[in-house]
C-alpha cells in the first residue's frame, strides 16, 4: 500500500506530495501513541505480576486437600501461567503496540515546489496496516 500524506499538496502552492522513503522515515510517533506504547507496555507489566499471583493462589486453593505432591502443583500452576496468565498479560501489549503503530505518523516537511518555502506537519498513513481505513476519511 503507498503512502498516503494528508496533506496531500502544498497548501501555499499546491504541488503534490512525494517524499521518498529516506524523508518518510524521519516521521514520527505522535505523542498519543507513544503515550499508549507506555500505558499498554506498564498495564503488561503490572498484570504479568498481577496473573502470577492470582493463578498462584487459585492453583494452590483448587488442590488444597488433594494428595497432589508438590512438585504436581508447581506443574499445574505453570501451565496455568503459560496458558492464561502470560496471553492475558501480554494482550493489552500487543494491542497498544498495533494501535499505536498503526496511527499517522507526523512529519515536518518543506515544499518541494520552487520558490515556496512552505515548512509544516503533515501526517503519512499507509505503511504498515493504517488505524482508520482509507475509506472511512
Ligand atoms: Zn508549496
Amino acid at each position: 500500500m503507498p503512502p498516503v500524506f494528508r496533506p496531500e499538496a502544498c497548501p501555499r502552492c499546491g504541488t503534490p506530495f512525494a517524499f521518498g522513503y529516506a524523508v518518510r522515515r524521519t516521521a514520527t510517533m505522535p505523542w498519543t501513541g507513544r503515550l499508549m506504547l507506555t500505558v499498554s507496555s506498564t498495564a503488561a507489566l503490572m498484570l504479568t505480576a498481577l496473573t502470577f499471583l492470582l493463578l498462584a493462589q487459585l492453583v494452590w486453593s483448587l488442590t488444597e486437600g488433594t494428595d497432589l505432591p508438590y512438585q504436581d502443583k508447581g506443574i499445574l500452576f505453570f501451565f496455568a501461567y503459560v496458558l492464561i496468565g502470560l496471553p492475558l498479560s501480554l494482550a493489552p501489549a500487543i494491542l497498544g503496540w498495533r494501535r499505536a503503530f498503526g496511527m499517522p505518523r507526523v512529519l515536518w516537511v518543506r515544499c518541494p515546489g520552487p520558490e515556496c518555502g512552505w515548512v509544516g506537519k503533515c501526517r503519512v498513513l499507509g505503511e504498515g496496516k493504517p488505524a482508520i481505513p482509507a475509506d472511512e476519511q
